[in-house]
């Protein structure tokens, strides 16, 4: 059972504040229990804390910024609102997209300022959808780095971090009053653990394959690339407790994965001028959509499978990218001198590739458009030595989850909150719409940052009341 009576508890301890899962969400929400000065446990099922937030770029995007005044950018919070909205058709809940561009700026400036984590406001191109450069990084650009420095913090600050730790159930009363978590250890022990607010940031569903097949059938068989720990508990636990659960079709797919690889290859390939090509030769969407959607348009092609087709420059570009490294190390990145030795060597048509190359390079120079409406003006022709990628489309993270409040707190059907249980991160619905094509690119880590930091505020306020 997901929810269990009170009655049944027989709690070893209690902290006053109990997180689950220690991914990005559940550091940050910690580490602002800590700030006011609370306990905090977090209970995480690995052994060593990674989570999705390891696998990932670690690019978190923000507004208002010290970094973006630094570098002389305007973002006010209504233009970071406008475009997250513009993505996604306007479905998302407008107070929660206003709650989390708003707190973007100051969880950034306080994970600096606060706790000593090092940023780096990402240049060189715009990700999709963005009006101004607002992507923050930690300097290595790796979401493994990132998670090392909050993790640092993390244990500086004292908050207590118990691994291998599976939260199986939760205790409630009648009301929904979360008093505490039943934990499972590997070796088939146990404990019970109580608690007066409880922040659940275990991330979503993609780890559950049924769940996956039953909200996101177009993604069932694709490759799933983030934490497999992740298993829908959130949703199980809130909709028990008469919680809701929606936009659960939403999900971050992307259509740049190195196949058979299975490492990321950089958007910024396609934003400064790359194309993909199917195995016919043929371009198949506008590449500046975006790529969360595009994991279902290279999926619709022959075999699942598309190329990457860009040149030296963007070469260059990419190796600024771990992940891009590590694909060209492991010998998915290849370079031809001309297209006629790319098109033999990957067995593409030559004519019908000859001739979507001549036609990128028409747009490019204004004298026709692009069926597909990519805009490729202002971007050089591409030039040989040509380099290409093969790639297929993956599912990332799921994006639909439990419904919140402004201030992170998990309401029933009716609209009324839950006592004391919160959520953040993939484990609440995002700020995606409820497709695939609503994922503006950083709207993972913009709600696991955001909404970590402001349930940790609020569990903390709640528990020092209780
Ligand atoms: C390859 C890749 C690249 C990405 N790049 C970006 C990017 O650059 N920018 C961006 O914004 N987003 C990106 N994302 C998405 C981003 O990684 C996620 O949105 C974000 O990490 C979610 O953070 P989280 O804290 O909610 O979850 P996670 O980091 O997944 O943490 C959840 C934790 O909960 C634990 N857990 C689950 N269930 C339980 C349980 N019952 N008991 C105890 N512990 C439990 C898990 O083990 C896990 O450690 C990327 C995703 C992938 C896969």
């Amino acid at each position: 059972m997901t929810v269990r009576p009170l009655a049944e508890a027989d709690f070893a301890a209690e902290a006053p504040v109990l997180v689950v899962g220690g991914g990005a969400c559940g550091l940050i929400a910690a580490l602002a229990v800590r700030d006011a000065g609370c306990e905090v446990v977090v209970l995480e099922r690995d052994a060593a804390l990674s989570g999705s937030t390891a696998l990932s770029s670690g690019f978190i995007p923000a507004c208002d910024t010290r970094f973006q005044a630094s570098a002389g950018i305007e973002d006010p919070v209504d233009l970071m609102a406008a475009d997250i909205q513009r993505k996604n058709g306007g479905q998302a809940d407008s107070a929660i997209v206003e709650a989390v561009c708003r707190r973007s700026g100051r969880t950034i400036d306080w994970l600096a300022e606060r706790w000593g984590l090092p940023f780096v406001l990402l240049d060189g191109f715009l990700y999709p959808g963005h009006s101004v450069r607002r992507m923050h990084a930690h300097p290595e650009r790796t979401g493994a780095a990132l998670m090392g420095a909050l993790l640092n913090a993390a244990e500086g600050a004292g908050v207590d971090i118990v691994g291998n730790a599976r939260v199986s159930a939760l205790y409630a009363g009648t009301d929904g009053r979360i008093s505490g978590v039943r934990i499972e250890r590997p070796d088939g022990g146990g404990e019970d653990l109580g608690c007066r607010a409880l922040v659940l940031a275990c991330n979503g569903y993609g780890g559950d394959p049924a769940m996956v097949r039953r909200h996101i059938p177009e993604m069932a068989d694709a490759l799933y690339f983030g934490h497999a720990g992740n298993r829908g508990d959130a949703v199980r636990w809130g909709e028990a407790l008469g919680g809701e659960a929606v936009h659960m079709t939403a999900y971050q797919g992307h259509g740049s994965v190195a196949h058979p690889h299975g490492v990321l290859i950089t958007w910024a390939l396609m934003m400064e001028g790359g194309i993909q090509v199917n195995r016919e030769g043929r371009r198949f969407s506008d590449e500046h959509h975006g790529y969360s959607e595009q994991a279902v348009s290279v999926l619709a092609q022959p075999d699942g499978i598309a190329f990457n087709l860009y040149d030296q420059r963007l070469h260059d570009l990419g190796l600024g990218f771990d992940d891009y490294r590590a694909a060209d190390k492991a010998g998915a990145v290849r370079r031809f001198e001309s297209l006629d030795a790319l098109a033999s060597a990957l067995d593409l048509p030559m004519a019908a590739l000859a001739e979507t190359v001549e036609h990128a390079a028409r747009c490019a120079r204004g004298e026709t458009t692009d069926p597909f409406g990519r805009d490729f003006t202002g971007q050089p022709e591409l030039q040989p030595p040509y380099y290409a990628v093969r790639v297929t489309g993956a599912l990332f993270h799921t994006q639909g989850g439990l419904r919140i409040d402004a201030t992170a707190r998990v309401l029933r059907r009716d609209g009324t909150a839950l006592p004391n249980l919160f959520a953040g991160g993939g484990a609440a619905c995002g700020v995606s719409g409820s497709q695939v094509w609503g994922y503006l690119s950083g709207n993972g880590l913009l709600t696991a940052t955001t909404l970590g930091h402001i349930a940790g505020e609020q569990a903390a306020r709640l528990a020092a009341k209780a």
